[in-house]
């Protein structure tokens, strides 16, 4: 057991680490819905590497990460600016952006009309498609 709590320390003392640099990255916003002024979590993008990595996390507020890890509780109008996160030069914006948007565009036609236009590298879409 206390391998496996040791483990879980080391994993959070390597997502503080990130922390500053993430705030850098996002001005402080969330990286989703550029939700400024609000408490901002390190989210790991799924699949979750072994070891945590820089490139695979984001910065957002728990608004967000709550829905992200609560599926049934996805409130859509939270999700009106994705139009922008699906365009983030961030790989690791993007496919979570692009997950959520897929997911709402099976009822909203807002959703499917930010993911019209958008293309995807294939890198990135492959990580969109492996979660
Ligand atoms: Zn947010």
């Amino acid at each position: 057991m206390a391998k496996g709590l040791d483990k879980h320390r080391a994993r959070q003392d390597s997502l503080s680490w990130f922390g500053k640099d993430l705030a850098r990255r996002a001005s402080s916003c969330c990286e989703l819905c550029e939700a400024s002024g609000v408490k901002l979590v390190t989210h790991e993008v799924e699949p979750v590497p072994v070891e945590p990595e820089f490139e695979r996390c984001i910065l957002i507020c728990e608004d967000c990460q709550q829905q992200l890890l609560n599926p049934k509780r996805v409130q859509a109008d939270h999700w009106r600016l994705l139009g922008r996160a699906v365009w983030s030069t961030e790989p690791a914006v993007q496919v979570v952006a692009v997950r959520m948007a897929r997911q709402l565009a099976t009822r909203y036609d807002w959703a499917q009309e930010i993911l019209d236009p958008l293309f995807l590298d294939p890198e990135v879409e492959q990580w969109v498609d492996n979660p």
